[in-house]
């Protein structure tokens, strides 16, 4: 078996931005919004283009609140911070933030031995086990009786198990792959204000209407305050509303719904716990599942069910039983959510960000992910002057697919379960609304072939990395021939689980404890072995 890097990170300082002149045609942004997409896509263009005389406007809505809701990050978030030069000791306090090491997904699966696992943000460290755990589940999809269950063999299960950071101390060679949960109201309070710091203009004001020219651009937007603003540019990140890239541009949309039938939410805080864990719980509860985020002064909780299957007095009250909340006045909110995407995020002279440009449900934590790629790609295409059609065309295939891919991990998690005590999971189960990609992964799997080239080739599985449907389709105890396994040859046995544990434990012993870190957080290191590795 080869090991193959798909992505390396690295932690270099971020280098001052360069003077120049401004991109070709491009002279003034505007952005709507100010949600976390609106801050996030603000900053990512001020870094590129506001020392080369591009000015960039940011309109807030004082009457319409951001979503106020999305804690969770994947690993990238630590690229979006260390591009802008923005250091965790400055940012992590300020937005009561914690580190991730992954997600727990307990009660998805019934299958005996199988009914909670944790995916993992995997990393250079684990190239001492992966092999071990890659060979494992190969050998019991090929029905050879082994321990094939991811959580013994990644260093971040045991890290999150142990309430250990994510950091490594300082002489110990080997940083660990980790992404963060923080309140995204505190987080959007500190991008504001670090994007007027590096010159981003901001107005309160709601957006009525905007004007297109004759070629059908946006020419300008007007407010209820009685203002116009025009641009070269505009961003719309005015979240579910879809203003300008939606009711301006009638760019069609496409909905997720066949696929993933969850489309409402009910969230409500509970104090934290004396030790501060550094992971995700999602709990599959009877129309939905259940996320518990620990920040450093509370847990954000919520519960993402289907109205259709439940109404919101009922998944508020599921929820606050999940909790032991029956009895407590903490008030709910409960959120509509729109699944689905647009087709063209770049639509004429106008970008959509976050919300309005799509949004696939909660339960991997992947959309500021899509932000932060959405707006650093469209500041590279505006770097090159290369706004024509065709990089339109190209920009959108790519956020499209990226999209899909994203959307058949998760829908995977539902088409895999094996819980019958609700209509609601019955109906995932048998839900045959599933992508030809995900036709073609399934049916390799449960033939026992292998899926790593067409995973690695990006044929098939989209968007996450071969260990990852490893760790789903392994963890949920997806195998063929479950009820009929040999006993394993001597080289399918190789390997010894009492090894790859006290391996992990000798690892993770290096790590320090959670809660005193969060106390303290560690300079950026500059190690040049600070690599992550994606298998
Ligand atoms: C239940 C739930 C859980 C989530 N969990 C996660 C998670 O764990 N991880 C993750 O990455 N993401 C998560 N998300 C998604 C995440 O919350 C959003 O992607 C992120 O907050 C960005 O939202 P936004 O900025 O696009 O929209 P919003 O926060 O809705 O902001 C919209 C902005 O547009 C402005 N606006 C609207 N209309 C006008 C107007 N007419 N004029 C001027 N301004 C206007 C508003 O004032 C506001 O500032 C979750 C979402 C939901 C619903």
């Amino acid at each position: 078996m080869t090991t193959a890097t798909l992505f390396n990170y690295s932690y270099s300082p971020a280098s001052p931005p360069v003077a120049g002149p401004p991109p070709s045609g491009v002279r003034r942004i505007v952005i709507i919004g100010g949600g976390t997409a609106g801050w996030m896509t603000a900053l990512i263009l001020a870094r590129s283009f506001i020392h080369r005389s591009v000015s960039i406007t940011l309109l807030e809505s004082p009457v319409v609140g951001t979503i106020g809701v999305g804690e969770g990050s994947t690993p990238w978030l630590r690229g979006f911070f260390d591009s802008l030069g923005i250091e965790e000791s400055e940012w992590m306090p300020a937005c009561s933030a914690t580190y991730k090491s992954g997600i727990t997904f307990a009660g998805w699966s019934t299958r005996p031995g199988f009914t909670s696992y944790f995916h993992p943000f995997a990393s250079m460290l684990d190239n001492l086990t992966m092999s071990q755990f890659v060979h494992n589940v190969e050998a019991r999809v090929q029905g050879a009786e082994l321990y094939a269950h991811p959580d013994r063999f990644f260093i971040a299960a045991r890290l999150a198990h142990e309430r250990r950071a994510p950091k490594a101390p300082e002489g110990f060679p080997f940083d660990v792959w980790h992404g963060y949960h923080f309140d995204a109201v505190l987080l959007g309070q500190f991008l504001h204000r670090k994007a007027v710091e590096r010159g981003v203009r901001y107005q309160s004001c709601h957006v009525t209407h905007a004007t297109l020219d004759a070629q059908g651009d946006i020419a300008s937007v007007a407010t209820r305050e009685g203002e116009s603003y025009a641009a070269d540019l505009f961003v719309d990140c005015s979240g579910f509303a879809g203003l300008l890239i939606e009711k301006a541009l009638h760019t069609p949309w496409v909905s997720f719904t066949e696929n993933l039938f969850n489309d409402a939410a009910v969230a409500l805080p509970t104090p934290i716990d004396e030790s501060i864990p550094c992971e995700t719980v999602s709990t599959a509860l009877k129309h939905g599942w259940a996320w518990k985020i620990p920040l450093t002064n509370r847990y954000g909780n919520g519960y993402v069910y289907s109205s259709s299957f439940c109404t919101a007095d009922e998944a508020e009250t599921e929820l606050r039983r999940h909790l032991g909340l029956l009895e407590s006045d903490v008030e709910a909110r409960h959120l509509k959510m729109r699944i689905g995407r647009a087709t063209r995020h770049w639509n004429r002279n106008c970008l959509a960000v976050g919300l309005a440009q799509g949004f696939i449900e909660p339960l991997e934590a992947t959309a500021l992910l899509f932000i932060q790629q959405t707006a650093t790609v469209f500041a590279e295409f505006i770097d090159r002057g290369d706004l024509s059609e065709a990089a339109r065309a190209r920009f959108n295939a790519a956020m499209n697919d990226h999209f899909e891919g994203v959307r058949d991990y998760i829908v995977t998690h539902y088409k895999t379960n094996t819980r019958t005590d609700t209509e609601y999971w019955r109906a995932n189960s048998a839900n045959l609304n599933l992508s030809d990609n995900l036709k073609k992964l399934y049916s390799l799997w449960m033939n026992g072939k292998s899926i790593v080239p067409a995973v690695r080739q990006q044929l098939i599985g989209r968007g996450y990395p071969v260990f990852s449907w490893y760790a789903l389709m392994a963890g949920m105890g997806v195998f063929p021939d479950a009820r009929d396994l040999r006993a394993p040859t001597a080289e399918e046995a190789r390997y010894r689980m009492e090894e790859i544990d006290d391996l992990i434990g000798r690892s993770a012993r290096n790590y320090p404890d959670h809660k005193s870190t969060l106390a303290r957080i560690p300079p950026r290191r500059r190690a040049p072995a600070l690599q992550a590795y994606f298998w």
